[in-house]
């Protein structure tokens, strides 16, 4: 490994209807910090030589330590007022992967995904077993309190009465919120990718999004991309959008930037799928599709200036 080789690393915070008009300066300042913050941590790693899977941990981690996200601390409420968790992680080079549905009070989701890819024999863990699993790897937990946000509540309470569900940052007040995910390529040529999410405010309980389900939200393939989604994902996970991309570079031989328009912008906006997507292909291209007004996004390629954007700029 020479320090030559290609590393790149991409995050989202979430898609939906974030407008310019609808963040106030210092809430945009907040919002860029905390995704600079957590590229750069990533993207240390990966400069030091350590392996893209740990690069997204440790930045997925950040992204769910910091309650402007909703993912681990921040994360939204269901239907009966509980946060529930999915998270998950897969490497392209083994194509092993790790994911837990309906966790609540394990603070960093995403280690325990990290944990089930690296110590179990099983790909997908739900509720109480994956609770159990969690304890048994001596991850943390945390009381209901340390997720609650006022914002999230309010968000909550403006539609408990209701069957509507929604994307935390598709909102009618002033409250834009986000699921979140990293890519990366490391120095040895390794993809890896991983999502963590509250999913949608208001979500029947027990119900599943796209984000844990390997090849609709979450996918990474040496032999083509690392993706992680975010959105509505009802519509990820029945047109298996991760996985479509990397068919679409493996079988018709597209590249990473027209795979991610075909599947973002001709298959799922006509249909109302809103959402957005990070990917990096195993040359270390970064791609950053959505369909919404806006998408929280960062990535770093190696040799390059950090980007980080929130509207379509
Ligand atoms: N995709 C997530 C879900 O449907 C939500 C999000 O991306 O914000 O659970």
């Amino acid at each position: 490994m020479t320090a030559t080789n290609p590393f790149s690393i991409a995050l989202h915070g979430g898609a939906g209807t974030i407008t310019k008009g609808s963040l106030t300066p210092e809430l945009d300042r907040a919002y860029r910090t905390a995704l600079q913050q957590a590229l750069t941590i990533g993207y240390d790693l990966l400069r030091q030589g350590a392996t893209a899977l740990a690069a997204v941990e440790a930045t997925v981690v950040a992204l769910e330590d910091c309650p402007l996200f909703n993912a681990g601390k921040g994360s939204v409420f269901n239907k009966v007022g509980k946060h529930e968790m999915d998270a998950a992680m897969m490497c392209g080079k083994t194509l092993e992967a790790g994911a837990v549905t309906g966790v609540k009070n394990v603070r960093n989701p995403i280690s325990l995904a990290s944990r089930i890819l690296h110590f179990s024999d099983h790909v997908f863990l739900s509720h109480q077993g994956a609770e159990e699993f969690a304890r048994n790897q001596g991850l943390a937990f945390e009381p209901d309190d340390y997720f609650f946000t006022q914002q999230r509540y309010e968000q909550w309470q403006a539609l408990r009465d209701s069957d509507v569900y929604m994307l935390d940052h598709t909102e009618t007040k002033e409250k834009k919120f986000g699921t979140v995910g990293a890519v990366a390529l490391d120095q040895a040529g390794n993809l890896a990718a991983a999502t963590s999410t509250g999913g949608m405010t208001n979500k029947n309980f027990n119900r599943i999004g796209d984000s844990p389900v390997i090849g609709a939200g979450t996918y990474a393939n040496n032999k083509t991309c690392a993706i992680s989604c975010t959105g509505h994902g009802e519509f990820f996970i029945r047109h298996v959008v991760a996985y479509d991309i990397s068919c679409l570079m493996e079988y018709k031989g597209l590249s990473l930037a027209q795979a991610c328009d075909v599947v973002v912008q001709q298959k799922l906006k006509p249909i109302g799928g809103e959402g957005g997507l990070v990917a990096v292909s195993g040359a270390g291209e970064v791609a950053m599709p959505f369909n919404s007004e806006g998408m929280y996004r960062a990535a770093w390629v190696a040799g390059l200036e950090p980007v980080v954007a929130i509207y379509q700029e």
